[in-house]
C-alpha cells in the first residue's frame, strides 16, 4: 500500500508512466512540418497499444494559439504548418490508472524562449512539489519563472489530480498564484503543466467554436436508437474518459456517428470540451508531467 493506493493501482500508474515517457522521446521524430494532425494522432494512439497502454484520451495537437483540447475529427485536413510551435498532449491508462503529459515542439527560433520558460516552470515546480505545500505556493513559483523570461502564465489552465478514471479529480495546481488553499498529500497523482504566452497578451484561454472532444456523462436520456448505441459504445469502451468522434469510426459509420454525438450532448449524455484558445491569438507552450506525491517530495511517473 501506498497512499491512497493498493500495489495493483500504484503498478499501473508507474507503468503508464513508463510508456508515456517512451513515447515522449518518439514525438519530435514524429510531429514535424508538412505532417498531417491526424497521422500524429492516430499514430501515438496506435503506438500506446502497442506498447501495452491504452490512450487516457484523445492525442492533442495544440497549434501556436491552440492552447488546448483539440484532437484531429475524422478525415481531418490540417497539416502542422512551418514556423508554429505545437504541442503534443497525451496521455496513457492501464486500467484507469492514466498518466499525462505534454511535449510541445518549435519550428520557429523566436518562439523558443515560451518553450524553455515552460520546461523551466515545471522543473521548478516538480522541485518544489511536497507534502503539506500549498497549491498557491506551486502557482506562485510557477508564475515568477516564467515572468524571469519576460512572459506570461496562462492563468485559466491548470494542472489536476489524477484518479482512477478521472482525469480532473477535483484538486488543480494553478500556474498563477491566488486564492487555493488546496495542499498537496503523500499518495497522490498530478499532473503539473504549466502554459507560457507573450507578456503583452491576454494570459486567458477562452472557448473556440468546435469541440472535437467529449465524455460519457450519464447512462439515460438518448432520444433514438442509433444515439442508444453509440453511447453503449461509448460507455463500454471509453469508461468515464474522454474520447474523440474518430474512435467511433471502427464501429459507426461517420453521419451516424455524428448525429448521434449532436443528440447526445443536446440530451446531456455526453459533455464536449470545446477547443481552447488564447484569448488575444497569442502562441502559447506547455510543459508537462504526471507525478506522484512521496513523504517528502515527488516522482515525475512521466519521465525527466
Ligand atoms: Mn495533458
Ligand atoms: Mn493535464
Amino acid at each position: 500500500m501506498f497512499g491512497l493506493f493498493d500495489d495493483h493501482a500504484l503498478d499501473s500508474f508507474k507503468k503508464s508512466g513508463e510508456i508515456v515517457a517512451k513515447l515522449r522521446r518518439e514525438v519530435p521524430s514524429i510531429a514535424k512540418p508538412g505532417v498531417a494532425a491526424i497521422k500524429i494522432c492516430d499514430g501515438l494512439e496506435q503506438r500506446m497499444r502497442e506498447t501495452g497502454g491504452k490512450p487516457a484520451f484523445p492525442v492533442n495537437v495544440g497549434i501556436n494559439e491552440v492552447a488546448a483540447h483539440y484532437t484531429s475529427p475524422p478525415a481531418d485536413p490540417l497539416t502542422i504548418p512551418p514556423g508554429c510551435l505545437a504541442k503534443i498532449d497525451f496521455g496513457v491508462q492501464i486500467d484507469g490508472h492514466a498518466t499525462d503529459t505534454s511535449v510541445t515542439v518549435c519550428f520557429e527560433p523566436r518562439l523558443e524562449p515560451l518553450l524553455q520558460a515552460a520546461d523551466e516552470a515545471l522543473a521548478n515546480a516538480i522541485k518544489a512539489f511536497r507534502p503539506g505545500v500549498k497549491m498557491s505556493e506551486i502557482g506562485k513559483l510557477v508564475q515568477s519563472t516564467i515572468q524571469r523570461f519576460g512572459l506570461r502564465p496562462i492563468a485559466n489552465l491548470t494542472g489536476h489530480k489524477i484518479e482512477r478514471f478521472n482525469l480532473h479529480a477535483g484538486k488543480s495546481v494553478p500556474n498563477v498564484p491566488g486564492m487555493n488553499g488546496s495542499r498537496i498529500e503523500e499518495g497522490e497523482v498530478y499532473a503539473i503543466e504549466p502554459f507560457v504566452t507573450r507578456e503583452n497578451a491576454a494570459g486567458t484561454v477562452v472557448n473556440g467554436s468546435s469541440a472535437y472532444i467529449y465524455r460519457f456523462v450519464k447512462p439515460k436520456g438518448a432520444t433514438n436508437e442509433d444515439s442508444k448505441r453509440v453511447l453503449e459504445y461509448i460507455h463500454s469502451n471509453f469508461s468515464t474518459l474522454p474520447f474523440a468522434s474518430r474512435w467511433l469510426g471502427g464501429a459507426f459509420e461517420r453521419e451516424i456517428a455524428k448525429k448521434a454525438i449532436y443528440d447526445l450532448i443536446r440530451s446531456k449524455c455526453v459533455s464536449a470540451y470545446p477547443v481552447l484558445v488564447e484569448e488575444t491569438g497569442n502562441p502559447v507552450a506547455q510543459s508537462e508531467h504526471t507525478v506522484l506525491v512521496t513523504r517528502d517530495g515527488c516522482t515525475a511517473l512521466t519521465g525527466p
